[in-house]
């Protein structure tokens, strides 16, 4: 899938592209669009990226008041939810919409940039976030976004990440197919 990073430069100090590009790279691919939303109050603009062609749209707890109500909006534009949080919100947080949500999604950095390193720390929440949900019986996806190379995908598996996200690793490649498949096989480079 492609990750499709939005940013607002309120919720995050750095602004990226919204709607009008979504709607460009729509129009060219059938890849699924996982939409991760840093943008404030995300209730105001879920239904319009879903209508633009997002299939999974992320957006952050510490963003909103209304966490219940962003959920249902998303649900009802018929995109899956996906609920993210920072490194520094504890993974607790999330355990009271876990049955109402497809994926969360746990930073490894801080959101805004890329090229950053993984906050090691981080892996330690998708490992409680994926344990509360074997206890719980939910089938969930987790996904870690931020400093994922091929060092760093096998540890975020290990935890119990099993959609990992990798930007600046995938750019910077000289073949992208090649670093695609060592970070889906788990081998280090
Ligand atoms: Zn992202």
């Amino acid at each position: 899938m492609l990750h499709f990073d939005v940013m607002d430069g309120i919720f995050v100090n750095n602004i990226s592209y919204g709607l009008p590009l979504l709607e460009q790279v729509r129009s060219c691919t059938d890849m699924i669009l996982d939409v991760h939303l840093m943008i404030t109050r995300p209730e105001r603009y879920v239904e319009r990226f879903a209508k633009t062609g997002a299939d999974i749209i992320s957006f952050h707890l510490e963003a909103t008041d209304d966490v219940r109500g962003t959920i249902s909006a998303i649900r009802a534009a018929g995109a899956k939810v996906s609920l993210a949080i920072k490194p520094a919100t504890p993974a607790q947080s999330v355990f009271e919409y876990l049955p109402l949500v497809d994926m969360v999604l746990v930073m490894t950095v801080e959101p805004g940039f890329g090229g950053q390193s993984l906050i090691p720390e981080t892996l330690e929440k998708v490992e409680i976030i994926r344990r509360r949900a074997q206890e719980t019986g939910l089938d969930l996806d987790i996904e870690v976004d931020g400093g994922i190379n091929a060092q760093t995908a096998p540890e975020a598996k290990k935890a119990g990440a099993n959609v990992i996200v990798s930007g600046s690793f995938l750019f910077r490649a000289d073949d992208m197919k090649k670093t695609v498949e060592l970070i889906k096989e788990g081998n280090k480079c």
